[in-house]
């Protein structure tokens, strides 16, 4: 077991909004050194930070836009998304669920926020995370996969330490929830004041964290504070992190696909001939029907 260092410690960029109802930070691939290829198979995440969205009798949110070649996480932490898409599909995620939405051949869907809590108004806090797909995976059918906070997997940590909520691939014995076309960790970890986890991917495997959540110590030297992110190097596989006071972070780990990447805003595809074939798909309605 050799341990996995820290490449570098990045804080949130300035926000801007997605629509009017998510106001993110963008790490993957804007931030420094956290272009696509740096973080294959991961290509994409947005982070809305805790923020108060005042009451609206209209929802908030972003309207009809289409996918194609990827999958899209989206992980609640505070407030509540609901979602339509051009299957006929739709549903809420509320405080502490994912969703897991393979966009694969392509959907149309609109994100806004849920009407009882728009009118409410609230703290909101999200985390959207873009998933390539391999090649051949990439016009497949869509599909969702709904992770209710209860039905996730958790495992408890020794010493009243915290929790770690497996998401998708496997934390010690535990599998998670989602099923992935590639090998990937996708974890939560919820530490009390003190908490200590431990972790181990392969060192090939692209690593991140995103502190959501008060601020911790990886490897016993490197802090890091609420909202910034953590890419470790590929020199080693184990790293550990300690909560400096109660914590939730994200923890991301892929094996690289190494495959070509093109693409155009909401696709994600291996070659501009299939960018210009979603553009032009998408133009023929190709995607379905959806209203605003
Ligand atoms: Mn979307």
């Amino acid at each position: 077991m050799i341990t996995r260092n820290v490449e570098v410690i990045v804080p949130p960029k300035e926000p801007h909004y997605v629509g009017d109802g998510f106001r993110v930070h963008n790490f993957i691939p804007s931030a420094y050194r956290l272009d696509m290829k740096r973080m294959d198979p991961f290509i994409m995440m947005d982070y809305n930070s805790k923020f108060y969205f005042p009451p609206s009798e209209t929802p908030r949110g972003v309207g009809v836009h289409p996918h194609r070649g990827f999958e899209t996480v989206t992980i609640a932490y505070k407030g509540k998304v609901a979602h339509h898409d051009s299957s006929g599909g739709g549903g809420i995620i509320a405080e502490g669920d994912v969703q897991w939405m393979t966009a694969a051949s392509g959907v149309l869907h609109k994100e806004y926020h849920e009407e009882n809590f728009s009118k409410q108004g609230g703290d909101f806090q999200m985390v959207q995370l873009w998933v390539n797909l391999p090649a051949t995976y990439k016009m497949s059918k869509p599909k969702y996969q709904g992770i209710s906070h209860e039905n996730m997997e958790k495992v408890a940590l020794p010493d009243n330490s915290g929790i770690v909520e497996v998401i998708a691939g496997s934390y010690q014995n535990a599998k998670g929830s989602a099923t992935t076309f590639s090998p990937l960790h996708l974890l939560n970890a919820r530490l009390n004041k003190s908490g200590k986890a431990n972790f181990d991917f392969p060192k090939s495997y692209n690593t991140a964290l995103l502190v959501i959540e008060g601020s911790i110590k990886i490897n016993g030297t490197e802090q890091v504070p609420t909202d910034h992110f953590a890419l470790f190097e590929n020199n080693g596989t184990a790293f550990n992190i300690e909560a400096l006071e109660n914590a939730v972070v994200l923890i991301l780990s892929g094996e690289p696909l190494n495959e070509p990447i093109a693409t155009h805003g909401p696709f994600v595809m291996n070659t501009k001939q299939e960018i210009i074939q979603a553009i032009d798909d998408f133009n023929n309605g190709k995607f379905g029907t959806l209203n605003d």
